[in-house]
């Protein structure tokens, strides 16, 4: 079947006061799809969004919405449904009368709203408090309830914008499973603005990642994190280890890297060619590091360390091991016997050559 695309950014881009701050922006979303905007601040994520709301024009480009040119359409002819960080409730109405208000501008009979609202106050998981005010809520209610008072017109795209940046670290959480369970129940094409890595990879079917109004990729969560098309975006989407050196051995499709401390790495198939004697940045992510009191056969990378520093962080421990000349980020689970071990304490570090990732120097 034929993919649907419900909305398409061409070539978009927008100044401010010569300020390039979204720059050459395509994008084709389907429907149904959930999409991220991920990247640090300022990366024009807010402006695009807000773009494809209508709040802004672009200065060059093209933006389709279910394959209708909208540039320069207001955003009260877009359908669209919209919510803000902050909650941005009207405190003098009741949680059924702000959820009601979109409904009322479209004339919708009394009894239709009321079903309407009540529908959506079900939906997330807030069936009681229709009576009650902005204020006799608590923030992950509030923003709760914008999201109904968003879905309540049944619009044909949703538009988040750092939706759960308010909330403290649990409910942030618990919202952004209620975000994935009401976008997989109601299936609304999506776009979710947010600078939080791991939001992005549990929502998304694809993300884009931002850097200073450019598209650095656009790929899947898997994608993003397994097949990076920058140094930006895979430092950004999580902690890593990098090293600097230089190929010294190639072998069909394994590379081996001698770095600048002189560890060797052997490394498995890359996305990327490579010749000997090239410079390379080399990148091996905490949590693919093994930690073992004793050589551990198995590894075709390993180096003996030291331990420097052990922080317990709860559900795993970060540590920092002096090995080869560098100092490797490790993260280990607390069933592991490495997480129990005391700074100064000698352990070997381990990984696998899959688990290696190398980028050439030159394109930093
Ligand atoms: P954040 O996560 O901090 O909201 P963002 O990625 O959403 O960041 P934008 O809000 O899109 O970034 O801003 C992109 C750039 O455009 C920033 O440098 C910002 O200062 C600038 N900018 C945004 N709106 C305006 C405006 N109305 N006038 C001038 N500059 C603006």
């Amino acid at each position: 079947m034929a993919k649907v695309i419900d909305v398409e950014l061409r070539g978009i881009m927008k100044t401010f006061q010569n300020n390039v701050v979204v720059q050459d922006f395509n994008l084709q979303v389907e429907q149904g799809e959930f999409i991220s905007f991920l990247g640090p601040s300022g990366c024009g994520k807010t402006t695009t969004l807000n773009m494809i709301a209508g709040f802004l024009d672009p200065d060059g480009g093209d933006l389709l919405i279910k394959g209708q040119r909208m540039n320069g359409v207001p955003p009260y002819k877009r359908e669209l449904g919209m919510v803000f960080q902050t909650y941005s409730l009207f405190p003098h109405m009741t949680v059924a009368e702000n959820i009601a208000y979109g409904l009322k501008l479209r004339k919708v009979s009394k009894t239709e709203m009321q079903e309407r609202v009540k529908r959506v106050l079900d939906l997330v998981k807030l069936p009681n408090v229709a009576d009650r005010y902005p204020k006799q809520l608590s923030g992950g209610q509030r923003q709760r309830i914008a999201i109904a008072r968003a879905l309540v017109i049944e619009p044909s795209l949703l538009l988040l914008d750092e939706p759960l940046s308010n909330l403290d670290a649990k409910l942030r959480e618990e919202l952004r499973d209620e975000l994935k369970r009401l976008h997989q129940e109601i299936g609304v094409t999506t776009i979710f603005v947010t600078h939080d890595q791991e939001e992005a990879l549990s929502l998304s079917d694809r993300i884009v990642v931002l850097n200073h109004g450019f598209v650095e990729q656009i790929g899947t969560p898997l994608e993003i994190y397994n097949q990076p098309a920058s140094e930006f975006v895979h430092t950004f989407i999580g902690k890593t280890n990098r090293m600097e050196g230089e190929i010294v051995g190639l072998e069909g499709d394994r590379l081996t890297i001698r770095t600048t401390e002189g560890m060797i790495i052997h490394a498995g198939k890359q996305q990327r060619p490579f010749a000997l004697g090239q410079k390379a940045i080399v990148f091996v992510r905490p949590e693919k590091i093994v930690l073992t009191d004793i050589a551990a056969g198995d590894y075709i990378n390993q180096v003996e360390g030291r331990l420097q520093l052990a922080s317990f962080l709860g559900s795993y421990t970060e540590c920092e091991v002096r090995a080869g000349g560098h100092t490797l980020a490790v993260k280990v689970q607390m069933s592991d016997k490495a997480a129990q071990r005391e700074p100064g304490a000698s352990l070997f570090c381990s990984w696998n050559a899959e688990d290696v990732l190398v980028m050439p120097a030159e394109r930093g």
